[in-house]
């Protein structure tokens, strides 16, 4: 892992001996959604950070919220660290672990006069608050007797009490600077069944009060998190300092900026609506920036991590470019994926002087020797954009009487263009030289463009999504989410061809189509029908983007 400002820290600590067991961090989701391209920043760099010192990383489910959530959001989450290449061997935790413990932890800050049980409803806490000018107002329960407390708080356990009547609020200070000081609420009453702990608990911890136990339980040392919790850390080290844990060796929060991509939603709310009111096919939707999603779009976890250690990690937040993660992906798969030629809009071409079927060799990737065989017979497609019958001088593929080289194997000519009776171009005539092949005597004759194509009746047919991005472009900062979805994100062609090699290639196979970008097997590809998703073009905005800056 390249340095950063985190890792500096923990350079500093190992050198002063701080934490003698090691290095130890942290993934805490909650499980209430996939995971996103911003999770996958807080994935790399506690996973990275733990085995660049020789340390651990756990997984914990941060789940004390059991109304938003699911054991598929569990499962979800747990795929895709693995797919990113992480792994928290034997420590998966859960909040839901330490609910005993942290209901004790309670009752001791209650019986310390440090928590009471608030009969006020949420609004009137919420006017009692104060601003961030006006001091708060301490409730009228504020002072209640220790026993008081402790029975009322036992009876919220034991479900007496409706969702809402009653909380446990931390007792520190009503005039606090800091709002997050005045008087926290750390227990709330939600008859909600748990997805672990089912009907056991029907109070819940807050996040604010589950999360600093949950990491001071589990020993961390650096608890790295996103900047909106800078304000929080006063409440959890107030939190630590009361319930005795040793000031010298207990978690360290860190807070860094979070990941915002352009023309890419990293809002958990906004994805989950995305995927509840049918804006998309799915959590794994090819277009959503979840990682299911561009797992499906055929991004590689190899890109996704060299993007999270070029991004690298600030202090302050910022946009960073979309075309820079798909820079990555392109760097990926120029060097790993296979070439293979497809026609997504075909037009026919009628070989005149071919017959039969012959086996041409081509190469599976211009840096390697390795090759497949592709059958060339006397009909074939090529791109329709390949062809033009009046074209420009500078137009270097296929024009009447014009010569092309197709890849892989002869230069052709174009003797006639049959049309239909609206004058559309349907069917081109051509020759071929048959000296022109790789080892022929013309194999070096120079035409000025080469394309790609395959045979009529050799080639396997294919759907092919292409996406763009979900939200326009053209997109106002402060319009509707909704409204500003882009009805253009999917582009789905029936009839594309593509050479017989593919044939069974599994879901998730990557390929570059020759010339016209890079393309996964989707899932719901089979023998009857291949699916295709575009994964990204093959011109890379990244490179200009830099070039301009
Ligand atoms: P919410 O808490 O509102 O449900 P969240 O996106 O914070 O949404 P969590 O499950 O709490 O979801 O996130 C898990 C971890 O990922 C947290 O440590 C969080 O700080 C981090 N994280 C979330 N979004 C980003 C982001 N855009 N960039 C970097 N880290 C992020
Ligand atoms: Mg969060």
């Amino acid at each position: 892992m390249a340095s950063n400002f985190i890792q500096n820290i923990i350079d500093d600590d190992l050198k002063n001996g701080k934490y003698p067991n090691g290095i130890h961090t942290r993934f805490p989701p909650e499980p209430n959604g996939y995971l996103h391209i911003g999770h996958a920043k807080s994935v790399c760099l506690n996973f990275g950070l733990a085995q660049a010192n020789h340390g651990l990383c756990n997984l914990r489910f941060d789940d004390t919220n059991p109304t938003r959530e699911d054991v598929e959001y569990v499962d979800s989450i747990q795929e895709d660290i693995k797919w990113l290449g992480f792994d928290w061997d034997d420590r998966r935790y859960y909040a839901s672990d330490y609910f005993q413990r942290l209901f004790d932890y309670a009752v001791e800050l209650i019986k310390r006069g440090l928590a009471y049980v608030d009969d006020s409803s949420a609004d009137q806490i919420r006017q009692m608050r104060g601003t961030l000018t006006e001091a708060g107002v301490e409730s009228p329960f504020r002072n209640r007797p220790v026993e008081e407390n402790l029975d009322l708080f036992n009876r919220m356990k034991a479900g007496e009490f409706a969702d809402g009547a009653r909380v446990l609020r931390a007792k520190i200070d009503m005039s606090s600077p800091n709002i997050n000081m005045r008087d926290p609420v750390i227990y709330r009453i939600a008859h909600v069944r748990h997805h672990r702990t089912g009907d056991a608990w029907c109070i819940y911890p807050m996040y604010d009060f589950a999360h600093p136990l949950s990491d001071a339980i589990e020993h961390i040392t650096h608890s790295v998190c996103t900047l909106e919790f800078e304000d929080h850390r006063p409440f959890y080290d107030w939190l630590l300092d009361v319930l005795g844990f040793d000031p010298n060796n207990r978690p360290r929060q860190i807070e860094f900026a979070r990941l915002d991509l352009t023309n890419t939603i990293t809002s958990k709310r906004k994805l989950r609506q995305l995927v509840e009111e049918g804006h998309v096919r799915g959590w794994d939707d090819p277009r959503m920036p979840t990682l299911s999603g561009l797992r499906r779009r055929g991004f590689t976890p190899t890109a996704i991590r060299n993007f999270c250690e070029e991004i690298g990690v600030a202090k302050a937040n910022s946009m960073v470019d979309i075309a820079m993660l798909e820079h990555e992906v392109r760097d990926d798969l120029n060097r790993n994926a296979d070439r293979v030629m497809a026609v997504l809009n075909p037009l026919k071409v009628v070989l005149t002087n071919v017959e039969g079927v012959e086996q041409l060799t081509a190469e599976n990737h211009p840096e390697r020797e390795d090759t497949r065989m592709i059958p060339f017979a006397r009909e074939i497609f090529i791109e329709r954009e390949d062809f033009m019958e009046d074209a420009p001088k500078k137009f270097f593929r296929l024009k009447p009487g014009g010569e092309v080289r197709l890849k892989h194997a002869y230069i052709i000519r174009c003797d006639d263009v049959i049309k239909d009776d609206a004058g559309n171009v349907v069917e081109l005539h051509c020759t071929i030289d048959p000296d022109s092949k790789s080892g022929g005597a013309t194999a070096n004759r120079k035409v000025k463009g080469t394309i790609h194509w395959v045979a009529a009746d050799y080639a396997l047919r294919a759907e092919v999504r292409l996406y763009d991005y979900l939200i326009r472009p053209d997109a106002g900062a402060d319009e509707d989410f909704i409204a500003s979805l882009n009805p253009e994100s999917m582009i789905v062609i029936e009839n594309a061809l593509i050479e017989p090699s593919v044939k069974g290639a599994a879901p998730l196979t990557r390929y570059q189509f020759l010339r016209t970008g890079y393309f996964v097997v989707d899932y719901d590809s089979s023998e009857e029908k291949l699916v295709f998703n575009r994964i990204v073009g093959l011109k890379d905005t990244w490179s200009k983007v830099q070039s301009k800056g």
